[in-house]
This record gives structure tokens, C-alpha cells and sequence, in this order.
């Protein structure tokens, strides 16, 4: 009854090192219709068969199973989420579950500008878009074939239907986009009011197919012509981003830059994710492939308080962290695309 942020805690999913799970990122598919050069092969790549995704009424079932242990903030993923068929009516379920605090999208853009009125008015609150350069036909390097112009037009779309802040996820590749940190960050001081930057280190996945640029290099870059302060900013709805303020002698007020660097300032000591697989598998960790799956749980006639006690023990036996590192290390474990970030 009333606000379930008030429940008591015997129902919060606290894992054994503590650390309390308030985010779900839910991974809708595997498919894409991008290839990102830092996210999956050129080729030999197979998708799920359809029979093996979850339902929408499954995910939408887990989430609210989810709701009532704490769960906030439900973020969808892919894989593209805008290439699976119907994508408005699980923005619009999962929009009404009680407890659910905040709905987002992480996108390609590819398809969303069309969208993204409609996305709002399902309940979607936010977006963020992955672009990685403004460049065209490195765009198009990137991600095997992508159309810069189509995802120009979603972040636009995104800020006139109020998704906002539209968060810009750029993943710096060693050799390839460096050279597009400054003329993004200046993309987005011209828009300022409304969208964010934020930039990713790159993770090595089965594969290291790239070098991965240290947000502290990221930062040394863009020092030619910002000035940058930290500061304790969470970002809207939380996160692993540490922002940064950077100063432009154009403007009088900062831009808010935001780092991502899983392998470089690492936050799991404060993870407070679980991942949701196209598949039904639960990721307690996104290094870790480890997963439990929940669909033949669902399928096999299950209750809510038997899900609801499977997710509680799948939670304690999440690991410590990762042992990646910018150079040697491990692996992160799996393929990005069915992970979702
Ligand atoms: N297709 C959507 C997109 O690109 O935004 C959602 C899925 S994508 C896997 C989620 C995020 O993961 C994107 O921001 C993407 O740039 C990022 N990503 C993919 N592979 C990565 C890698 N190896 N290291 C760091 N970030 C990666
Ligand atoms: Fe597709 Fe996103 Fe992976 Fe690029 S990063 S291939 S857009 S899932």
C-alpha cells in the first residue's frame, strides 16, 4: 500500500557484500541492426531463436516481482530495443507497474526519431543514444553500416518529445575516435540545456579488439579547451558515471561530463545492477557469465513468492567485482550485444 519506497527492508535485495539492488537493465533482444566494431564480431554471430526470448507478459511479470523488492529504476537494452516487434507496449506495461520509478531506453537512435513522441507517451521517461563520432563515414566504420544522419535526427526527436536528459554514450576506441572527444564535447555544449555527454572506456568482451583510452586520458584531451573540476553528481537516476564539470571560455555556465570507466575507477564496491537477459537469464555481474535462467523457472508454473525467493538467492551469490584491467586482466565474460551494457 502507499509508497513503496517505504517497504520494509526485509524485502530488499541486499547481496552478501551488502550492497543493495534498486536498477534492473532489461536486454529485450540479442539482434541489431548495427554492427559496433567494440561491440560485436563482423561475423559469426547467431541470434535467439524467438521461442527462447521472454514474453513481454514474462518480462513485465519479473519486473513486478522486481518492484516489490526494491526495484526503482528499469532501464531497456538490447541488442537495438527499437528492432523488436512492438517494443511501445512493454514501454507501455512496464510504465504502469507500481514501484517503478523511472523507465529509460538505451538506444542506437537508428530507428527513433519516428518514435520518440510516441515512446513518451508510453511512459518512457528517458534515452540515452550511443554515438561515438560525428563524423560520418566513421560512423559508419564504427558501426559496420550505420547512418549518422538517422541518429542526429533521434537525438533531436528525443529532446523536442521531452526525453530528457538525452544522455550521448560515446565509447572511445584507442586509434579510431579520439580525435572526435573535442568536436563532441563542443556538440554538446551547443545543446547544453538538454543533453548530456558521457563517455565509456572501452571493455574487452571474449576478445580484445580494441585499446582501451583511460577516462584520465579522455580527460587530458579535453583539457586543451575545457577546464575540468570534479564534482559528487550522481546523474539523473544514479549510475556508474563520475561526472565532471568542464568549464568553456564560450560559456559562463559548466557542461557536465560524465565517465564511465569499468576498468580504470571501477564501482563495484557500489554496484547496484542486475541484468536481465533477451533470454530470461539473470546477470548479477556484467563481467561474470554466470546465469541463472528465470524463463523455465516462469514457464515450468512457478508462483511469484518461488521467483521471488529464486531471485533472492541468485542475488547473494553475486561475485565481488572484476579483475579486468586496461591492458591483461581478465575478459569480461559473454557477447555485449546479449548483455545489453
Ligand atoms: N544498441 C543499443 C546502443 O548501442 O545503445 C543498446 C545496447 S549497447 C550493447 C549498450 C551500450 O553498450 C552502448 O552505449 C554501447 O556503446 C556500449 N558498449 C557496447 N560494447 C561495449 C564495449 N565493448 N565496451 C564498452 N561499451 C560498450
Ligand atoms: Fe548494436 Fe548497440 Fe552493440 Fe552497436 S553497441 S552493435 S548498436 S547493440
Amino acid at each position: 500500500m502507499g509508497d513503496q519506497s517505504q517497504r520494509p527492508q526485509r524485502r530488499a535485495l541486499l547481496d552478501r557484500y551488502g550492497r543493495l539492488h534498486s536498477y534492473l537493465r532489461i536486454s529485450v533482444t540479442d539482434r541489431c541492426n548495427y554492427r559496433c566494431t567494440y561491440c560485436m564480431p563482423a561475423e559469426g554471430m547467431s541470434w535467439l531463436p524467438r521461442k527462447d526470448l521472454l514474453h513481454y507478459e514474462e518480462i513485465a511479470r519479473i519486473v513486478a516481482i522486481f518492484a516489490g523488492m526494491g526495484i526503482r529504476r528499469v532501464r531497456l537494452t538490447g541488442g537495438e530495443p527499437t528492432v523488436r516487434r512492438d517494443i511501445l507496449s512493454l514501454v507501455r506495461s512496464l510504465g504502469k507497474i507500481p514501484g517503478i520509478e523511472d523507465l529509460a531506453m538505451t538506444t542506437n537512435g537508428h530507428l527513433v526519431a519516428p518514435l520518440a513522441p510516441a515512446l513518451k507517451e508510453a511512459g518512457l521517461r528517458r534515452v540515452n543514444i550511443s554515438i561515438d563520432t560525428l563524423d560520418p563515414q566513421k560512423f559508419a566504420a564504427i558501426t559496420r553500416g550505420g547512418q549518422l544522419g538517422a541518429v542526429l535526427a533521434a537525438i533531436d526527436a528525443c529532446r523536442t518529445a521531452g526525453l530528457g536528459p538525452v544522455k550521448l554514450n560515446m565509447v572511445v576506441i584507442g586509434g579510431e575516435n579520439e580525435s572526435e572527444l573535442l568536436p563532441m564535447a563542443q556538440y554538446v555544449l551547443e545543446r547544453a540545456e538538454d543533453t548530456m555527454l558521457r563517455f565509456i572506456e572501452y571493455m574487452p568482451f571474449a576478445d580484445r579488439w580494441h585499446r582501451t583510452v583511460s577516462a584520465e586520458e579522455i580527460r587530458q584531451e579535453l583539457s586543451k579547451e575545457f577546464r575540468l573540476e570534479p564534482e559528487s553528481y550522481a546523474g539523473p537516476g544514479g549510475g556508474p558515471a563520475k561526472y565532471w564539470l568542464a568549464w568553456h571560455p564560450s560559456r559562463n555556465i559548466p557542461l557536465r561530463i560524465g565517465f564511465i570507466a569499468p576498468l580504470t575507477e571501477h564501482f563495484c564496491a557500489s554496484c547496484n545492477r542486475l541484468r536481465l537477459l533477451a533470454d530470461g537469464s539473470l546477470r548479477t555481474c556484467l563481467a561474470h557469465e554466470k546465469t541463472p535462467n528465470l524463463r523455465d523457472l516462469l514457464r515450468s508454473g512457478a508462483s511469484d513468492p518461488e521467483v521471488e525467493a529464486v531471485l533472492r538467492q541468485i542475488v547473494l551469490g553475486k561475485p565481488a567485482g572484476h579483475e579486468s584491467q586496461t591492458e591483461g586482466g581478465q575478459n569480461f565474460e559473454g557477447i555485449m550485444t546479449a548483455i545489453g551494457g
